[in-house]
């Protein structure tokens, strides 16, 4: 006996093609649409600022199409057979409910607590890809020294919710120009050290010394691991100096600055050879000058 399933069957059957294509393109665009928007993104600062406010929250979104997807698709399974809304229908509906919100759950554990790792990697390779100088296309080179000092959000020092921000100074070494680049401390997730996830986040930051003129002050970094919940406290100083300051120091450079060792090895007419080792270029240089190979 074959017979055609009811018009209602027929009617939902299709709606679930529809949606389950629906959906799964929904999801396919906005992963396109994001990676497009990356990309044209030429700063990379700005391109590191929207990586790090939007990615998992617009993968999120990517994979949450794809579980409504799933949903719907499991909505047709044994379609052929089914001529009427029985019991089976019912169980199907429950077991696509129940499918679509475990694609949704897993998708959001993943992104939740093993991407933000592949995302630090990422975010990392934009913030010291080096900077070029759009006056006259040179390499910047990065002040590290600078890091260690966090700076506040104007005017919030007095308050409970300070947000601390990091000051990126990008230096051309040959025209002195200096590019300043904010990073808000708080967006970013660094790594747990009890458990190894990326998901250390700043909870609260509190002022414990207030920075005068004179002294730098000190901020105190609550952090909470949004997985397995362990705490830390980092202390920081803070900074006095301001994005004009930096632009009127004069910075003095240290040249060789990455040279940790330098090695001299001196041969004499005789064929005699002598090593001598050194922390930077200048000492090298000083030793030198005053090199004699008789009196050595
Ligand atoms: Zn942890």
């Amino acid at each position: 006996m074959d017979y055609a399933p009811s018009p209602f069957l027929t009617a939902f059957h299709n709606g679930m093609i529809l949606g389950a294509i629906f959906m799964a393109a929904a999801g396919i665009l906005v992963y396109l649409f994001h990676h497009l928007r990356v990309s044209t993104i030429s700063d990379y600062h700005l391109k590191y600022n929207y990586i790090n406010t939007k990615e998992i929250q617009n993968y999120k979104l990517v994979y949450y199409c794809f579980a409504v997807a799933g949903m719907l698709l499991i909505n047709l399974y044994q379609m052929d057979k089914m001529k009427e809304v029985e019991l089976w229908f019912y169980v199907r509906l429950f077991m696509g409910i129940a499918g679509g919100t475990l694609i949704g759950y897993v998708a959001y554990l993943i992104l939740e607590y093993y991407y933000p790792t592949r995302l630090d990697k990422k975010l990392k390779k934009w913030r010291f890809m080096p900077r070029i100088n759009p006056n006259n296309q040179n390499k910047m080179r990065l002040l590290s020294e600078e890091e260690e000092d966090v700076h506040l959000q104007e005017g919030m020092i007095a308050e409970e919710n300070v947000f601390s921000i990091d000051y990126d100074v990008w230096i051309d070494e040959k025209t002195g120009d200096v590019l300043i680049e904010k990073y808000e401390g708080r967006l970013q997730a660094l790594k747990c050290n009890s458990c190894g996830f990326y998901t250390m986040r700043i909870i609260r930051e509190e002022v414990t010394k207030t920075p005068t003129t004179d002294e730098p002050g000190e901020l105190v970094k609550n952090y909470q691991c949004i997985y397995c919940k362990s705490v830390r406290a980092t202390s920081f100083n803070i900074s006095t100096k301001e994005t004009e300051d930096y632009k009127k120091e004069k910075f003095k450079f240290r040249r060789n600055k990455d040279v940790e060792l330098v090695k001299i090895e001196i041969h004499s007419v005789s064929g005699e050879k002598k090593h001598f080792e050194f922390q930077n270029a200048e000492l090298a240089q000083k030793f030198l000058s005053e090199f004699d190979y008789e009196k050595s």
